[in-house]
This record gives C-alpha cells, structure tokens and sequence, in this order.
C-alpha cells in the first residue's frame, strides 16, 4: 500500500491552527498561496503523522499539482469558489479519483475508484484541495478506529487513547493541525463521538441533506457524509458546500439548503428553548463528563434561553435497535465483496465456495465479519419478524419521541458519548462495551435528526464535546446555537501538546 513518507519530529511548536475562515482572507488579500498551505499541512503530517496515523494515504503531488492551478485563478483575479485553496482530507470509506479508497479494509486495499463522491465533487467545483485519505474502522463498523485494517489512529490530546471512531482519522487529523477540515461518514456517531474525543467540531447532517453517492454503505438508512472543522462556521461552510439533492442518491432530500455561514453570524441563544433528555444524564454517564455538559447547559441559561429538561424514555432501546438494524443493512451491504465483483482479486483456492471463503474469511477483520453473521442472522427467514421487523417498529417509535419533544423546544443539548476518550485496547474484547460508547448517538441516528459536537471542555485533560441535536433539515438552527456558544469560550482555541507527547 502507498503510504506516507516518515518525517522528522522536527516540528517543536505547535503553529497556530487556523480556520477557514482566516485562511480565505489570507488567501484573498495575497498574503498565502494554496501551495503554502499545503506545504504547511504536508510538514505537520510529516511532523506528527507516525505518532498520530490518521492518514492512510498523503496525495501530495496531486494535492500540490491542484494547489498550482487555484493559485493562478487568484492571481487572475478570477471568481474564486467558497473553499478555494484550502486543503481538506477525506475518510477512506469515500470514493475519490486520486488515490485509493479501501474502506481500511485489506479486502479493498487495492480498490481505485472510478469516481468521485457526490460530496468530494461538489468540495472540488468549490476549490477544495484534497490532500489525502484518512484512517477509519474498517467499513465504518466500530467506534475507536482499532479495527482499522491498517493499524490504530491516536488521540492527539493522549496518544495512549483512541481517537474515537469510525472516522478517528479525520477527527485527529483536524485536531493536531494537520488539515483545516475533513470528511466524515456517520451512521451512529461516527463523526460526533470521535469530534468529541479529538475537541474539533463534528456534524452529521439530517439523513438525505448529503448524497451518499460515493460513500462506501454501511447501514443505507443511516449513512451520511459530514464535516470536522476547528469552528462551528467553518464546519457551516462545508456543509453548506455538499448539502442538496443529487440525482444519483434517490434518497438525497429536494428540501433547499439554507445558508449555513450566515446562520452562524446572525446567532443569539435568547429566547430560545432548549430541552435536555434526562436520559443523556442516566446512570452509565461519566459524572465528571455530565457535570461539565450541564456546565455548558447553564451558559445557555445565562444568555436568556429557557431550559426544560425532557424525557425520551426509548433512548435506552437505542443501541438494541441501532445495532440489530445497521448490522442487518451491513450484512447486506458487504455482500458485495465477493472478489468478483470487489475485492481481493489474487487469490490461490479454486472452486467458487473456496474462493469466498478465502477472500472474505482472510479479507475482513473481526467487527466486518461479527456485522455479517449478526446481520445474516436478523434477517433470516425464521427471525426476520422478532428481530428486524420489531426493531424497525421500535425505530418508527423513537422517532415519534423525538418529533414530539421538538413541539416543545428548539434543540437538544446533551454529552455526546458516556466515557471519556478510552485506553487502546480497553474495549476490543467486549464488542457489547463498546457499542455501549454509542448509547448517546445511536438514538438521534437511528431518527434521522441532524446533531454536532461541540468542544464544551477537558476532564482530566481529555476533551468533552457538547451534542446539539436540531429538528430534520433544522441545521441552521443547531449551527447558530453551537456557534453562539463556542464563540463565548476558548475551547475551540486548545490546542493538543503533540510536541511533549511526540
Ligand atoms: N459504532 C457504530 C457501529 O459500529 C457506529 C459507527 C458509525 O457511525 N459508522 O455501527
């Protein structure tokens, strides 16, 4: 595999991390190229890349060659698009041109795709740079990165710590200053809990706001490709960026995008009514992780919102039915994978039964292939009702729950995983411990609903993140009260110790 040069622990300070937005106008007024920042970003993975690993795959002659060409449409003064010159980095699981796209999978580890994402052209028709291709837990299935294929992304702030997951590459990526922004894919939590482990901004956009062309599926019903960024707004324009109906996702929504950024800058928390699920702070949370989210509850309170706690009493059936229906749209989703049509291609068995069992038994690690018997098994003829018929009712119900809290308030406020960023190895042995770490997003997934992370503190100098969950296609809404709240406080300016760490 084609992976990135080691580089010399050269850096001893950590440069300050900018945001989209500084860097637009530094690009505007001439005082940056593209090709600076890229080799900026290109020195920081360097840098802390082989401690960190949060890339799988560095595309810098493409990254550079891509760079030249923005910069010569600002020195002509042309119209510039809203991500023009800014380097990004894109979760493996999503299909670009450059580069591969394994999925950190051994059984796609030579998959080029012949196409882009919907989400990566519409980056690139705004002048995104792509700069490579993050680690993650193979397909999407996990919620550490420890079962990437390829080895374990770190934690930035405690690299004795995962950096949550699915999308952990991404999330450390932004975190250590590597890149400004990244991509994710979330199917129930995989961008806001490792946001909250990594203390950057996370959003999972309503299902349908993003076209999951391009994503590589996990669950169907509940994929959806979203952004890390340092800042509320930044992460606002990114979204805003991919968001819309695309004709090859025929569940992408026509509903029209609002415009983000500005949502952002009008923001103000009066008035509002914010309602926080007393089940988020249930037995099972971390006290000192629900004390500093009722902290940042309280700020709310302060600047003339209404707080009213509420009850969504189905959020404990939410990991059960979660699991039982993303297992089952995994399994099926993985069918695929058959090396004739993807996959491993050289392999050794003859006989078509031999083959499968060569490449998908040798192919996919352990968390892929507990998908595919506990999904196989749900949807078997003799289960099919007591397991994925009554989980889908169950769905349909806590759905309705959500829906009827939002009739009393605007948005939802609550931790986003009920640990702290956890030791490598702590959970890999016990799958149920750590599909318990999704109890907090799982719900709001499985709903459909938009949510984020926001970074709301350090316990033990570990991050925290603030979950703000909004009404379907409310995500104006959820960003105008993330940012209000984030721009109130220095969290978003931490920035990890990698030099001590190193
Ligand atoms: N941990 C969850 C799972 O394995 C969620 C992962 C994700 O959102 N992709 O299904």
């Amino acid at each position: 595999m084609d992976k990135y040069k080691f580089g010399q622990f050269s850096l001893k300070v950590q440069p300050k991390m900018k945001t989209i937005h500084e860097l637009k106008g530094e690009l505007a007024n001439g005082t940056v190229t593209s090709q600076q920042l890229v080799e900026d970003c290109l020195k920081t993975i360097n840098a802390w890349d082989p401690s960190i690993h949060a890339f799988l795959q560095v595309l810098e002659s493409e990254a550079k060659e891509r760079a030249a060409e923005i910069d010569k449409g600002y020195q002509q003064e042309a119209p510039q698009g809203p991500l023009a010159g800014i380097p990004i980095a894109i979760k493996d699981n999503i299909a670009t041109v450059i580069g591969h796209t394994t999925a950190a999978s051994k059984i796609l580890e030579n998959y080029k795709a012949p196409f882009n994402a919907t989400a990566v052209n519409r980056l690139e028709q705004a002048g995104a740079v792509v700069i490579g291709k993050t680690n993650l837990d193979e397909f999407g299935m996990g919620s550490s990165t420890e079962f990437s294929a390829f080895g374990a992304t770190k934690n930035p702030w405690d690299t004795d710590r995962v950096p949550g997951g699915t999308s952990g590459g991404s999330a450390a990526a932004v975190a250590a200053g590597m890149v400004p922004a990244a991509l994710g894919t979330d199917t129930g939590g995989s961008i806001r809990q490792p946001a909250s482990f990594c203390s950057v901004v996370g959003v999972k956009p309503t299902y349908g706001r993003v076209s999951r062309f391009g994503a590589i599926s996990y669950g169907s019903s509940l994929d959806q490709i979203g952004p890390f960024a340092r800042t509320v707004k930044d992460a606002a324009l990114v979204l805003s960026v991919m968001a819309g109906s695309d004709e090859l996702d025929a569940t992408s929504s026509p509903e029209s995008v609002s415009d983000y950024v500005a949502a952002c800058d009008t923001s103000s928390v009066e008035g509002m009514t914010i309602g926080v699920p007393k089940e988020f702070f249930a037995e099972g949370i971390a006290p000192e992780l629900a004390a500093t989210v009722r902290q940042a509850v309280q700020w709310f309170e302060k600047q003339g919102a209404r707080i009213r706690e509420v009850s969504l009493p189905l959020t404990s059936a939410g990991v059960a039915v979660y699991f039982l229906i993303a297992k089952a749209e995994g399994s099926v989703n993985l069918a695929r994978y058959d090396a004739l049509r993807f996959g491993k291609m050289d392999l050794r068995a003859d006989g078509l039964l031999e083959r499968y069992m060569e490449a998908r038994g040798g192919g996919f690690g352990p968390e892929v292939k507990r998908t595919i018997i506990m999904g196989t098994y749900a949807l078997s003829a003799g289960y099919y009702d007591a397991w994925y018929k009554q989980a889908s009712k169950v769905r349909t119900l806590i759905r309705r729950e959500y829906e009827q809290a939002f009739k009393q308030v605007d948005i939802l406020l609550g931790p986003v995983a009920p640990v702290a960023p956890f030791l490598f190895g702590s959970k890999t042995d016990d799958p149920l411990e750590m599909y318990l770490t999704d109890s907090l997003t799982v719900p709001v997934s499985v709903a459909g609903l938009p949510a984020l992370s926001v970074p709301c503190g350090f316990v033990d100098g570990l991050p925290v993140g603030l979950q703000v969950i909004a009404p379907h296609f409310e995500e104006a809404r959820m960003f105008a009260a993330a940012h209000a709240y984030e721009q109130a406080h220095n969290w978003h300016k931490q920035e990890p110790a990698l030099s001590q760490r190193a």
